[in-house]
């Protein structure tokens, strides 16, 4: 079994970004025994996936966001979830190059290739969530400070304009997806992708994600969408790993 690789690290941007450092966790831990840079009281294992692809730690327990995201979705979003995309990428990169590329590479490459549709679904919705356990923290939301809040003031009319129009990205993506917080052509700005798809399969640069797929929030929420993208982002965005993006 090989729990780590380094062909698996999400981007250089995001590995470097923010206090969640979820593969560099996984790193401290694999060598120590013992490491584990998870906030909160509680410590549960992650669960192990065979295959170059790895699934990274929470950077958090699971029961860390509640009540905004309860440690039951967590546990299913999580440990169900995200475990089964990484495990169905490994599974169809087996004995492929593919196995051998940067996941980020990976995404880029498949993309191009409507036939690599489903290596492309699985790898970008590996990705996807490791982006998103970092794009929230305990106690999280507020507002940023620095660079970050100067470029939403100019491109997104500060956090009042940000937040309706990544409420707005959210609550309307027909079916599921994600909303995020890019940078385009050196402007920020918000967009919804759908399914897995993900920016960073263009070459885009995302400072935060929401996923907005119903396992997110359902069991919590119900079919009340609006009502966790507002917990989202008024409890749980970490400007922090936004504005580490943002560089
Ligand atoms: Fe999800």
């Amino acid at each position: 079994m090989n729990r780590q690789n380094s062909n698996s690290t999400i981007s250089r941007r995001g590995f470097l970004a923010g206090s969640a450092v979820l593969l560099g966790a996984q790193a401290m831990a694999s060598e120590s025994g013992t490491g584990d840079a998870r906030e909160g009281s509680a410590r549960e294992p992650w669960p192990a996936v065979d295959g170059p692809f790895v699934l990274a730690p929470l950077p958090y327990s699971e029961d860390a966001l509640d009540p905004h995201i309860s440690a039951k979705t967590m546990s299913f979003h999580y440990g169900k979830h995200h475990k089964t995309y990484v495990e169905k990428l490994n599974k169809a990169v087996e004995g492929k190059k593919l196995a051998e590329m940067k996941l980020e590479d990976l995404i880029v490459e498949t993309a191009k290739d409507p036939a690599m549709a489903p290596v492309f679904n699985n790898a970008a919705q590996a990705w996807n969530h490791t982006f998103y356990w970092q794009s929230m923290k305990p106690k999280g939301g507020g507002e940023p400070s620095g660079k970050l809040a100067d470029r939403l003031k100019a491109d997104l009319g500060g956090m009042e304009g940000f937040k309706k129009a990544f409420a707005e990205a959210a609550n309307g993506q027909f079916g599921s997806g994600w909303a995020w917080l890019v940078v385009e052509d050196g402007k920020l700005k918000v967009t919804k992708t759908a399914n897995a798809d993900t920016p960073i399969a263009k070459g885009g640069k995302p400072l935060l994600v929401a996923d907005v797929w119903e396992h997110a929030y359902y069991l919590d929420y119900q079919n009340k969408r609006a009502d966790y993208v507002t917990a989202f982002l008024e409890h749980l965005v970490n400007w922090d790993f936004a504005a580490a993006n943002l560089g």
